[in-house]
């Protein structure tokens, strides 16, 4: 483990969340010097990666009263990223007791947070089954603290303190998106969202078309396919004549995107393919969300932009008092979120500067002019994919750490290039052995 830095400034800080970004979060603002109260509503750390057989009584998860399941997790996911790759730098996701393979299942993530958890002693920081309500300026003027208010325990205890800062770390897999599909509100079918998607065999001797060109729509349509009648993946971003049966299987097809959904139980593709449905299931992702956030306007959501925010983390009008993790997606998640709470612990101790608010203004509009100018949507802009890499290395750059591993950069590309090519067995065959052994080298360092 590194050693503590001497904090030039301690603050008072409260995090929301101790999924993977909450938890990391903690660990850096505590080693910075800063006194951490994390906030969590289930009962123990993992977020997302708390597998339950419980869904959401709403299947579109629409109902802003519905009681939320937080967990989009089901019962048969792997991860798809390989476990080199995917864990914090200096904590590797390395094969323990458990499940032993590179792509292991959620359980075996679950198990990885709840050790770096308690070999960092963050559970004695967290507020479980505690929910925040209200987080808001405690007062007026720069260098505002926040008044955080929070209930534990089915509303039994509620809080009302005071935190010299607040670190956003929420989550951004509750709120479904969902499709635009014409006709669908005489269609007699039934619809859902894959955040309450669990097991397949529900699925039997059904038609099911998934709506959806991610990682989930991929997945889920193969574990459907082994129970259902018929399984159809309709993706906006396929061509309009697209029509492939998918092969290994008799009973999946690709299509392009729905056109209309009619009362006799039809679904008309763009391809002109007609078929008589069971089950829509969208699997369109989600909307960031922060019910519980007032900020008089300073961070707005529109159109799935989270903004104005320096570099995905701080509202300027704010910083460095309110700051986010876990925006940008498309990306390794746990290296980068590592990365951005080395930077917000080492900015509000005073150890890192932020550029004045008019400058990092600036910075923040001269993004969205790029994403413009290259015709890219509002709803893209945390998105970054390759770009991912730039980004951690300028973080680390920041905090006086080395930039992302070349190793990682390449796993995590030649990754991508097997789970397009073979969606069905590339969490099982690979040959990116060299790889895997320049990450043990380095995983050395932190292992005993
Ligand atoms: P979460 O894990 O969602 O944690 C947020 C926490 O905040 C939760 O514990 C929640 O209870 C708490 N919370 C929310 N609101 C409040 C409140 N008001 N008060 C108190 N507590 C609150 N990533 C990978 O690296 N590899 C993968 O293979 C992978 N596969 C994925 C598959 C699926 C289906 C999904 C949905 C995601 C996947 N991810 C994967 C991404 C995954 O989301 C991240 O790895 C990571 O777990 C996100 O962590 P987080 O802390 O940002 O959010």
């Amino acid at each position: 483990m590194a050693p503590s830095l001497s904090p030039i400034r301690s603050h008072h800080v409260a995090v929301i969340g101790a999924g993977a970004a909450g938890l990391v979060a903690a660990r850096e603002l505590r080693r910075e010097g800063h006194s951490v109260v994390v906030f969590e509503r289930q009962k123990q750390v993992g977020g997302t990666w708390i597998y339950t057989d419980h869904v959401e009584p709403d299947p579109l998860s629409v109902d802003p009263t519905r009681p939320v399941v937080h967990s989009s997790v089901y019962a048969t996911l792997r991860t798809n990223l390989p476990r080199e790759c995917m864990g914090y730098r200096d904590f590797p996701f390395v094969a323990r007791s458990g499940d032993q393979r590179r792509f292991p299942s959620h359980g075996e993530v679950l198990a990885y947070l709840q050790e770096f958890a308690k070999e960092f002693a963050i559970e004695e920081v967290i507020r479980f089954e505690t929910a925040v309500e209200r987080v808001a300026p405690a007062t007026e003027g720069e260098n505002g603290k926040w008044r955080v208010e929070s209930t534990e325990k089915e509303k039994r205890v509620r809080r009302d303190e005071v935190y010299d800062a607040v670190v956003v770390c929420n989550g951004h897999y509750i709120e479904p998106r969902l499709a635009e599909i014409p006709g669908i509100s005489s269609w007699p079918g039934k619809e859902m969202h894959s955040h309450n998607y669990r097991i397949p065999e529900p699925f039997k001797d059904q038609v099911v078309v998934l709506i959806g060109n991610s990682a989930s729509a991929i997945d889920i349509s193969r574990d459907i396919a082994g129970h259902a009648k018929e399984v159809h993946v309709a993706g906006r971003s396929n061509p309009a004549d697209t029509f492939i049966k998918q092969p290994g299987y008799s009973n999946l097809w690709m299509h392009s995107m729905i056109e209309s959904v009619h009362e006799d139980g039809s679904v008309v593709f763009q391809n002109g393919q007609m078929i008589l449905v069971d089950v829509i299931m969208h699997c369109t992702g989600y909307k960031y969300h922060f019910p519980f956030l007032e900020t008089n306007g300073s961070v707005t959501v529109d159109d799935n932009r989270v903004g104005p925010l320096y570099k995905h983390v701080f509202p300027p009008e704010l910083a460095p008092w309110l700051s986010f993790i876990g925006i940008p997606w498309q990306v390794v998640p746990f290296p980068l979120f590592e990365l951005q709470s080395k930077w917000i612990a080492g900015v509000l101790s005073g150890r890192i500067m932020l550029p004045s608010k008019e400058d990092m203004m600036e910075d923040i509009k001269s993004l969205y002019a790029t994403l413009e100018a290259q015709g890219i949507q509002k709803r893209y802009t945390h998105r970054m994919g390759i770009a991912q890499f730039e980004y951690n290395d300028w973080l680390a750059t920041q905090c006086g750490c080395p930039g992302t591993e070349e190793w990682r950069k390449e796993m995590y590309l030649t990754t991508g290039v097997r789970k397009r090519a073979k969606p069905e067995t590339y969490r099982d065959e690979w040959e990116d052995h060299h790889l895997i052994s320049q990450a043990s080298q380095d995983f050395s360092l932190y292992t005993h």
